[in-house]
């Protein structure tokens, strides 16, 4: 990126809530199984003399998301209507929430491993709001023709919008990722990307370092996947400078990515932004959430992926191996273990960790291994076959150490008088004579008491 400038980024993010049914009618949240237009009431379908029902676990959702995210909960949430023509959108609207959100003003922290795999970085990202509203349905186009599948009509989505406080794709990535991890956590979405439960709205500007004022904005629309919004970001950044080193200016547009041919691509200018007509829904009633029902939610509140890294390295854990066990799924388990038995040591813990599901038996395995002096070897044998090969132990050890200074008394003198590379030989041939069945560490420790001696 050209050195003169910084970019300003700010995301708007759907995701499609694990409700058991739509968002305002009691058919499936299913559509992804179904066949094209059979997971569909006269509601999905905009029928005149249809009502919406307001899904209550969908409202919960959305309170245990807003409050995840650190945002203040709006005491009476609303919805209204937002109004466009599109096939996909039957009833002419899309029933949303405008001027009263269920949460706004919150806050989340993230920390990450940097594209170096080494490097821990952290930033912040304020919340604008969250709010909820029903998806609509899908185009389906063929060779000759456009098709229309209902079956999403109407699956409860959240809508999150970022303030503009990321400052790179990379942070972008980063935040929602966390972001991911967050609602998969709180159990309120299964949030793949590839499969379009969660999608992305990148809004992205840049501006002369030392500039207050943020540059023009430009929106990259639908963006599925993580490496997506990455490269996408790059490319937009990379183009807008181009645009003003040139002596161009940017005007206010949405663009889509295309991964084809790896660039943005103009989608819509300014004078093709729609004007919503938002209205309040008049068929729905406000939703009254007593302060009761938000001390409820925060106590279903479980652990936030940025505790459970802090409790990691407090244990003891790199921040590498961290990020690296988060990805596996494995890190609530390695901690919880940690946890359990402090004497375990945190690195033998991750080292094992990918290969056992329950705390018990891994805290079973480890502490044999532990009692028995296991090396990793012999612990490798121990997982497969159950057997502990108890033939390496230090007396063993000490043992052929003994003879292999007797039989190498060359050697030993030549190395006492300061040929020091000769340790490696040493270790070398007592490995041998153990078939390679001890820990070289372990010999490396005692040939070393012995020669000091
Ligand atoms: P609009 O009215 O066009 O929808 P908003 O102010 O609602 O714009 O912002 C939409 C998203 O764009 C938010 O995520 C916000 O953080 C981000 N955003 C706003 N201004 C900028 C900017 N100049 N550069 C980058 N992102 C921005
Ligand atoms: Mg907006």
């Amino acid at each position: 990126m050209n050195e003169k400038y910084e970019a300003v980024i700010g995301l708007e993010i759907h995701v499609q809530l694990d409700t058991k049914s739509k968002m305002f009618s009691r058919a499936d949240n299913a559509s992804e199984m179904a066949e094209p237009n059979t997971n569909v009431l006269p509601l999905c379908m905009g029928y005149p003399g249809t009502l919406p029902v307001i899904n209550g676990q969908a409202i919960e959702f959305g309170i245990q998301g807003a409050l995840a995210l650190g945002c203040k909960i709006n005491p009476m949430p609303r919805f209204d209507r937002k109004n466009y023509f599109y096939p996909d959108l039957p009833k002419g609207y899309q029933i949303s929430q405008f001027f009263h959100p269920v949460g706004e003003h919150g806050k989340v922290k993230v920390d990450y491993l940097a594209g170096d795999r080494k490097t821990k970085k952290e930033f912040e990202v304020g919340i604008t709001r969250l709010h909820l509203e029903e998806d609509a349905g899908k185009l389906v186009h063929t060779k000759d023709a456009t098709l229309v599948d209902l079956n999403r009509c109407g699956t409860p989505l959240a809508e999150i919008v970022t303030e503009p406080d990321i400052k790179s794709p990379e942070e972008a990535r980063a935040f929602l990722q966390e972001l991911q991890r967050i609602v998969r956590v709180i159990g309120i979405s299964k949030a793949d990307m590839e499969k379009g439960h969660m999608r992305c709205d990148a809004n992205v500007s840049v501006r002369p370092k030392g500039q207050t004022e943020f540059g023009t904005k430009i929106e990259v629309k639908n963006i599925n996947s993580f490496k997506f919004v990455e490269k996408a970001l790059a490319y937009e950044i990379g183009r807008q400078i181009e645009v003003l080193e040139g002596g161009g200016a940017l005007e206010q547009s949405t663009r889509g990515w295309d991964e084809k041919s790896g660039t943005t691509v103009e989608q819509r200018g300014k004078e093709g932004s729609i004007d919503y007509r938002y209205f309040p829904e008049p068929d729905l009633p406000p939703i009254y959430v007593d302060q009761k029902d938000i001390e409820a939610a925060q106590k279903k509140m479980p652990e936030m992926p940025s505790q459970l890294r802090a409790r990691a390295e407090q244990a003891g854990l790199s921040y590498n191996r961290i990020a690296e066990l988060q990805d596996g799924n494995k890190l609530a388990l390695a901690v919880a273990v940690l946890d359990t038995n402090s004497k375990l040591e945190a690195k033998l813990v991750a080292n094992w960790v990918d290969k056992f599901d329950k705390e018990g038996d891994l805290i079973k395995f480890l502490e044999t291994v532990v009692e028995n002096n296991l090396s990793a070897t012999a612990a490798q044998k121990y997982f497969e076959t159950g057997e502990i090969q108890t033939g390496t132990g230090d007396i063993e050890i000490k043992k052929i150490v003994g003879d292999v200074l007797i039989s190498e008394k060359d050697t030993v003198e030549r190395y006492k008088n300061g040929e020091e590379k000769l340790f490696g030989y040493l270790v070398g041939q007592v490995m041998a004579k153990t078939q390679g069945r001890a820990e070289p560490a372990l010999v490396a420790r005692i040939l070393r008491e012995r020669l000091t001696k």
